[in-house]
């Protein structure tokens, strides 16, 4: 039998996937449009159900290795003052797992260096697929082509393989733009893994420890869909978030301005399927989500486990897809539509709604008795 995979992208999605499939026999090719792995990109939580998909994957000790706990999350008011915590040690307990801030070029390199039989073919961006009955034919910018079994679109976001399998845009502007960058400041908090989300009006400055000497920040901002304001300075960037406490000023001045990156935020309206004969879509491709949860690399790395899970224990390709989408489909488009529900929560631009919020934050019930965050984050594989 024939047990070739193309896979799109080397990202969180490809790599994981990847290596799933390298476990059940197959022998993939990834084919990347970029020239290397993602070098940057700043850091991501990666929650218990993520770290419970990284055991599945026999990882678990390696990651731990590479990342910081995060024993306690807190939500707080710009100005510092505390409206909730999550105390994701005793979480951890529950779950089985520890929640960690990572670099994402961590996650990247850790997960290539573990393909044995798989072939990352670099500076091969997809630009056609063909469909038959046995096999699916991928052809790329510079002119190769090539055939496998079945094809795994893990190409992000704006994916070349989603817009052939299914033409329509589903892409959904979120009204917030995001800033990220890597910290070398660090304080008693960030070096004990405490994370931190402060709540502004409009805006929104998260820290989280990915080393006892690092820390990944993100900052959100309300925009209009086409602002385009070029690069913003350090500078810049200290001003627009003024009204935040410290940590946060001495957080964006102990970055390198070149490793700051913005991105306007959209999400994947969710879709009705991820496949199409041979074509499977995986990660944001199949379900890019608005960072609020922390959760789009997690459902990556979910993905990636359940997809070989179902390809081992059926038959046929066709019958695997339809279950990894009756498997998957109703707990992403909970994620995914939770998280967008909750921007439009946490970006409130008025003084007053601003108060209610926080009012209706801090006498919400404790993060152990969530049924919501539970489900989210408690999955188990
Ligand atoms: C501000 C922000 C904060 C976030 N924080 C978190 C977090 O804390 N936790 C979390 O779990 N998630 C977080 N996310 C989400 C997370 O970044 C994504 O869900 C994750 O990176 C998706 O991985 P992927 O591999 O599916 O896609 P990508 O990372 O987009 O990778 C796709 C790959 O495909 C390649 N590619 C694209 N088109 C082609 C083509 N035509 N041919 C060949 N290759 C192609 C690209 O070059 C890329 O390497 C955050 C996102 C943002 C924007």
């Amino acid at each position: 039998m024939n047990k070739s995979v193309l896979i799109i992208g080397a990202g969180i999605s490809g790599l994981a996937c990847a290596l799933m499939l390298e476990k059940i026999g197959y022998t993939p090719v990834i084919y990347e449009k970029s020239n290397c792995l993602r070098n940057g990109g700043g850091g991501l939580t990666l929650w218990s159900n993520a770290t419970d998909a990284i055991q599945s994957m026999g990882l678990l000790e390696e990651i731990y290795q590479n990342s910081k706990i995060i024993s306690e999350s807190t939500i707080q008011t710009s100005s510092g003052k505390t409206l909730a915590k999550m105390p994701l040690n005793d979480l951890a307990t529950q779950y089985g797992t520890h929640t960690v801030g990572i670099l994402r070029a961590n996650l990247h390199h850790l997960l290539s260096s573990k393909l044995k039989q798989t072939e990352i073919k670099f500076g091969y961006e997809l630009v056609d697929l063909e469909k038959t009955n046995k096999e699916v034919i991928a052809r790329f910018a510079n002119g190769h082509v090539d055939t496998g079994e079945f094809l795994v679109g893990a190409d992000g976001s704006n994916s070349a393989v989603r817009k052939k399998i299914f033409p329509i845009n589903t892409l959904r502007f979120s009204g917030y733009e995001a800033w990220r960058g890597i910290s070398t400041y660090t304080n008693h908090n960030t070096k004990c893994g405490k994370a931190f989300e402060a709540w502004g009006n409009g805006r929104r400055f998260g820290v989280i420890p990915v080393s006892d000497s690092l820390v990944y920040w993100f900052a959100t901002r309300n925009t209009t869909e086409n602002r385009d304001e070029g690069e913003v300075s350090k500078e810049q960037l200290i001003d627009i978030f003024r009204e935040f406490a410290e940590p946060v000023p001495s957080i964006i001045k102990f970055t390198e301005e070149k490793d700051i990156t913005r991105k306007v935020i959209y999400d994947l309206k969710p879709l009705q399927n991820w496949s199409k004969g041979r074509v499977m879509l995986i990660g944001d491709a199949a379900h890019a989500t608005t960072p609020n949860l922390g959760q789009g690399a997690c459902m990556a790395l979910e993905d990636a486990v359940i997809l070989a899970q179902t390809l081992a224990e059926n038959k046929s390709v066709s019958q695997s897809f339809k279950i990894f989408e009756e498997t998957r489909m109703d707990r992403v488009k909970f994620i995914v539509n939770r998280s967008w529900l909750l921007g439009r929560f946490v970006q409130i631009e008025s003084k007053l709604f601003c108060e209610v919020r926080n009012i209706l934050v801090r006498l919400s019930p404790s993060i152990q008795r969530n049924s919501s965050f539970e489900r989210i984050i408690g999955h188990k594989i």
